[in-house]
């Protein structure tokens, strides 16, 4: 093994919470060392979120960031509910004067990495983070491994005041933190999302979230070129298995008053559903955040939000550590980030549930979820609970 490096703060992973968090570091003057066992070109074709909330792109803005989330993100002030062959929209500016930003998450992975290497952070691409220790005493450490093609296979040691685990939903840290790679509250759902990108037009200005009889379908964009859409699907269904022609038939017939633009589909992946809570954030010097601390299912767009604002506390109690020495922010994270972390688990499973139809529905759950999404559409109340949480609850503080 090589001789260890000491840094103040040691990051495991360079997604968008490991990397807003050392760049966050950065303007307090305080080092951080992030380690990633992809390359960069691998991290920037990550293909997955697509909307930010209003406090995100606040967020991203405010700390120099991403400026071109203003310029090339594209601003969506409501979404289209579809039920019944009838379209409804929640209007969130009327509603709660907010909305959210559609701009791809490896749009927002270019911007994170261009600053942080211009600011001249230390990245370590392509090391895999093995294991994390001592999180209960003053130096925790990772064991990291060079696995660039070619590059020499040597194990790395950093050393430092806290290690944060940012690593995704298989991660390793949270090994050091609760004991094992699944210590948390957990539940998986009876669907997935088949998700597809295609070279088309937009077939809608605004995201259409559509409940029919065949299933779920969302009809999402990325760009004048390229869309992004998803339908409802088994967990166990294999990709490659359907022809084009049988997804543009399926999403065709799940989508009312309107023929979506079809076109060559680039890429097609199944999306499992899952949500997750690690029964802890903290040990010690060693936390979990971002999706390492939770996973939610898609449909509420909450993953990518909640590791910003996982971000935005932990590094809070990070500054006053460093500052002051003392522990009392970082000692808090925890139950400050829960608190949001529970409200979008409560949101995604609702959204999940009121818009996918479960295999073993009855009749009556069938009409339980027709008289839901009703109620959300026909009054205010409804439309502005949904409203309220799409675009992102104001941050607590
Ligand atoms: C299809 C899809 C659609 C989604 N849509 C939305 C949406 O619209 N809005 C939204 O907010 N969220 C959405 N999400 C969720 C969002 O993508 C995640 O919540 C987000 O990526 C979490 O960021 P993160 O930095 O915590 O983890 P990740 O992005 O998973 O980053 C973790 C990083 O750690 C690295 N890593 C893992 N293990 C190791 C190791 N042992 N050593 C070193 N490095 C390691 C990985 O290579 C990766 O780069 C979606 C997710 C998917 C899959």
């Amino acid at each position: 093994m090589a001789p260890a490096v000491r840094t103040r703060v040691a990051i495991v992973g360079a997604g968008p919470a490991g990397l807003f968090l050392s760049h966050l570091l950065h303007r307090d003057g305080i080092e951080s060392i992030v380690l990633d066992n992809r390359s960069r070109q691998d991290i920037e074709k990550t293909i997955r979120a697509g909307i930010l909330e209003h406090g995100t792109v606040d967020l991203l803005v405010e700390t120099g960031a991403s400026e071109r989330v203003l310029v090339d993100g594209r601003r969506h002030d409501g979404i289209e509910l579809q039920f019944q062959g009838a379209g409804h929209r929640i209007d969130f500016e009327r509603l709660v004067g907010r909305s959210v930003h559609l701009y791809p998450q490896h749009e927002v992975l270019k911007d994170l990495l261009a600053r942080r290497l211009e600011d001249g952070g230390d990245i370590r691409f392509e090391h895999e983070a093995l294991e994390v220790l001592d999180a209960d005493t003053d130096t925790p450490r990772v064991i990291a491994r060079d696995v660039s093609a070619g590059g020499s296979g040597e194990q790395v040691e950093i050393v430092a005041d806290f290690v944060i685990g940012a690593d995704g939903s298989r991660s390793v840290t949270r090994t050091a933190v609760v004991g094992s790679m699944t210590g948390g509250y957990y539940r998986e759902y009876p669907f997935a999302w088949f998700g597809i990108l295609c070279e088309a037009p937009p077939s809608s200005e605004e995201l259409i979230y559509a409940n029919s009889e065949q299933g779920f379908a969302l009809i999402s964009q990325r760009s004048p070129t390229v869309q992004r859409m998803y339908l409802q699907c088994e967990p166990e269904q294999d990709p490659a298995e359907w022809s084009d022609a049988q997804i543009w038939d399926s999403l065709q017939s799940r989508v009312a008053g309107r023929t979506l633009h079809e076109g060559p589909i680039f890429q097609r992946d199944v999306l499992r559903f899952r949500s997750f809570v690690a029964h802890r954030l903290q040990k010690g010097r060693v936390f979990l955040m971002g999706d390492a601390a939770h996973t939610v299912p898609p449909t509420g767009a909450k993953g990518m939000n909640l590791a910003i604002n996982d971000v935005r506390i932990l590094h809070e109690g990070l500054a006053a550590f460093f500052a002051t020495g003392s522990t009392a922010g970082v000692d808090a994270y925890e139950e400050r980030a829960l608190h949001r972390i529970w409200r979008a688990q409560h949101f995604s499973w609702w959204m999940t549930n009121m818009l996918h139809l479960t295999p073993d529905a009855s009749d009556f759950d069938r009409r339980r979820q027709i008289g839901e999404l009703e109620s959300v559409v026909s009054s205010d109340a409804g439309s502005t609970y949904l409203a309220e949480a799409y675009t992102g609850w104001p941050y607590e503080d």
